[in-house]
């Protein structure tokens, strides 16, 4: 459904020009839960923000190709990339951006946000607002959403209401594909597991794609189908969830895996020592050779490639592969 090969997306800054996603690789599926993780900075969001054709100075695309198979209406499917896919934001491909305080127009009812979302000749919009009225009511109520949220301004609703309005907001016209960033940060536990849920059977009853961006692997653990790790806007470990976290082969992801705290075990948890490269400067070998504790001679300068170690997992790093057979 969507296609990214070797796509390098930078920012540039007074600084100089950051790396952030550096090559990345990968094949998005039609209904699948995918989960993107990896510790802030490493990439994942702006990759979303690319899948969605956001694409705005400072980032740039500076090369690779990324496309989606975008059905046309007609009953055949067109390739379309970006530039292309921005047109067909909410009823193709929808977004839910991170930090549902500053991301609602705080000076406009909800109300109001929803008949912005709804595109220019979609039929809905050409009914009118009284159409779109009724069908927002209907919808939150089967999400089992008050109505009255409808006219009231984003402050007055709680941290949690936000995200479910957004959640809707992203969900309304039933896109194909949904993008979520980090849709549970910021929140309490209880909250955290209401969003989860309300995304999970939105995913399943809609059969489409959920794309889920988050530094929390017990997240992923819960909904994803299948999970793409990165490390300082690098690929550095994909494949189906469960296999995963049953035999997690990059360093990195094992580190990850081991943070997450487990019932009946009382250790203290330790976070990963070190802290990620500066993108603006990344070093030669593999990015991640400063904090691994298998790290040998040759991965400071040689970069090591995305390999399928078994079906359908994939991992970069130079304990696989041809140099370690
Ligand atoms: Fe560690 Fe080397 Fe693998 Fe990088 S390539 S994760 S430094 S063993």
């Amino acid at each position: 459904m969507l296609r990214l090969r070797d796509l390098k997306c930078y920012y540039d800054t007074p600084r100089g020009v950051v790396q952030a996603v550096d090559g990345v690789s990968f094949d998005i599926l039609p209904n699948e839960v995918l989960g993107i993780a990896g510790e802030s900075g490493c990439g994942k969001s702006t990759l979303l923000k690319v899948l969605y054709d956001y694409i705005q100075p400072p980032l740039r695309i500076i090369s690779g190709s990324y496309e989606a198979d975008f059905p046309d209406g007609n009953g055949s499917v067109k390739t379309i990339g970006p530039g292309d896919i921005r047109e067909h934001w909410w009823e193709f491909i929808s977004y839910i951006p991170q930090g549902s305080m500053s991301v609602l127009n705080p000076v406009i009812r909800i109300e109001s946000q929803f008949f912005d979302a709804v595109p220019k000749g979609h039929p809905l919009k050409v009914k009118g607002k009284k159409m779109i009225r009724e069908r927002v009511a209907a919808y939150l109520k089967e999400l089992e959403l008050p109505v009255e949220v409808l006219k009231s301004y984003p402050h007055q609703l709680s941290g949690g209401m936000k995200q479910r309005v957004l959640v809707a907001l992203g969900t309304f016209l039933h896109p194909q594909i949904v993008l979520a960033d980090e849709p549970t940060t910021a929140l309490d536990v209880v909250v955290q597991k209401g969003i989860l849920l309300m995304l999970i059977e939105l995913q399943q009853q809609m059969e489409n794609t959920l794309v889920v961006v988050s530094h929390d692997m017990g997240v992923h653990y819960q909904i994803s189908d299948r999970l793409a790790i990165m490390y300082a806007g690098k690929l550095v470990e994909y494949g189906p969830t469960e296999v995963i976290f049953s035999n997690p082969l990059h360093p990195y992801t094992q580190m990850l895996i081991q943070s997450l705290p487990q019932v009946g075990d009382r250790r203290q948890r330790v976070g990963i020592s070190g802290r990620p490269p500066n993108l603006i400067d990344p070093p030669a070998g593999c990015r991640f050779a400063a904090r691994c504790p298998s790290v040998m001679d040759h991965c400071a300068h040689q970069e090591p490639a995305l390999l399928e170690i078994e079906p359908e997992h994939y991992v970069s790093c130079h304990l696989y592969g041809e140099r370690a057979s």
